[in-house]
């Protein structure tokens, strides 16, 4: 999805109506149209990108600025008991628009909308092959 066919920046651009939450230079949180729970809000770095392994430190730093004292809000506002926060990144992990985003989702005690993903266990030694292939994988 190239820029200019981004739903999402198009909403920063103020071409597509949204409920805005909170906006700075870089980022801007607004409710999710169609919410998994009420008070379920987004947070965008203005910049398109696509992923988070393709946001640089600096988009980065902005959103971590932000991101803590949006869904502490969000929960407090909601009364909720938590929160999900989500980032889907690839259509294989349910990413469908693709300006990177992050998902807050005010969570309460039995709500029953999802909770534990089903744990898998790793056979002797491929815990330590596949943490060998993710280190010689890592460029920090
Ligand atoms: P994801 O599956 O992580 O890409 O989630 C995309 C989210 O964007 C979904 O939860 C949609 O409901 C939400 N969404 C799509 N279009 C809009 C819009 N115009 N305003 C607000 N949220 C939107
Ligand atoms: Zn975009």
């Amino acid at each position: 999805m190239s820029q200019a066919d981004c739903i999402f920046c198009k909403i920063v651009a103020g071409q597509i109506p949204s409920t805005k939450i909170f906006e700075n230079e870089y980022v801007l949180a607004f409710l999710d149209v169609g919410p998994v729970s009420d008070g379920h809000v987004l947070v965008i770095p203005k910049s398109h990108c696509e992923r988070l392994d393709q946001a640089g430190p600096e988009v980065m730093a902005e959103i971590a600025k932000v991101l803590p004292v949006l869904a502490g809000g969000v929960q407090k506002a909601t009364e909720a008991h938590g929160y999900n926060l989500l980032c889907n990144n690839g259509a294989a992990a349910g990413q469908v628009v693709e300006h990177l985003h992050f998902h807050i989702i005010p969570r309460h005690s039995g709500d029953g909308l999802f909770s534990h993903w089903p744990a898998g266990q790793y056979p002797d030694g491929k815990a330590a092959a596949i943490a060998e292939k993710i280190k010689q994988n890592i460029n920090l």
